[in-house]
């Protein structure tokens, strides 16, 4: 069964990246299925305001709860509700764990927010009748939560059976094994006086795999000592402790 994904947003239009390359072929191919819903059409004044100022004061605006309750009623009706997933700076870090967690749901409903963000109300009053994830991805801020979207939804789908060409590359990435990938290198042999590295052309494969392993522990160290500090002990063998 394909993986359904509803976005609610006042900006449809920023989601049309959804529709290109890899996706838009997923989209085509049946194995991922979108819908695109403008906030806006759930509005019943001449304005068609989905914001107000905050209880408390302060800069900024707040999204209207009544708005976003009538838009997410009709979205996400159904006979078995949807996770509802609600980017903000605030959430769960989104990683590529959760990203798999995603791609084995049914359905996903994504609400974004803009502004200050949403009532939350909103976010208190679906909890009582789905899942509800606030989500980051990453320590900053962003305008809205469009483009936190396009990052979740890429993620996820390439993770959906039959969208990546050789499903092996999902395996092989980084984090999937809790390190991060090593270099890669293609043709030519040289260039620009700098050599491919010669164990990669030498054909043995145990070699190649030993350099690829040390290469990705290698990186991880510098880069993301976290990473290597919550990988479990068994996760690392013999020859990856000399490294
Ligand atoms: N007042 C909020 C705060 O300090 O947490 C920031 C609101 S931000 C200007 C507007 C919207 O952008 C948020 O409601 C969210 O949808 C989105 N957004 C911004 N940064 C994000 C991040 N790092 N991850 C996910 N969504 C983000």
């Amino acid at each position: 069964e394909a993986l359904r994904i509803d976005v609610v947003t006042i900006f449809p239009e920023y989601l049309a990246p959804l529709r290109a390359a890899l996706l838009g072929k997923a989209l085509d191919r049946g194995l991922l299925q979108l819908g695109l819903h403008d906030l806006r059409d759930w509005t019943h004044d001449v304005h068609r305001a989905v914001d107000d100022s905050p209880y408390g004061g302060g800069p900024g605006m707040v999204m209207k709860p009544q708005v976003w309750g009538e838009a997410l009623d009709e979205v996400c009706a159904g006979p078995t509700p949807p996770r509802l997933v609600v980017p903000t700076p605030g959430g769960r870090p989104f990683t590529q764990e959760v990203a798999r967690e995603y791609a084995a749901e049914p359905w996903l409903v994504f609400a974004c927010g803009r502004y200050e963000g949403i009532d939350q109300r909103v976010l208190d009053h679906y909890a009582a009748r789905m899942p509800v994830d606030e989500v980051s991805i990453g320590d900053y801020v962003l305008v809205g939560g469009e483009v936190a979207v396009l990052v979740i939804v890429e993620a996820v789908a390439r993770l959906l059976p039959g969208v990546l060409g050789n499903p092996a590359s999902a395996e092989e990435d980084s984090f999937s094994d809790g390190l991060l990938e090593g270099p890669c290198y293609t043709r030519p042999e040289v260039w620009r006086d700098l050599a491919v590295p010669d164990v990669l052309r030498s054909g043995n494969h145990a070699a190649i795999a030993r350099w690829r392993r040390d290469r990705a522990l290698e990186r991880t160290f510098h880069r993301r000592p976290d990473l290597l500090a919550a990988l479990p002990a068994e996760a690392l063998d013999r020859n990856d402790r000399k490294v």
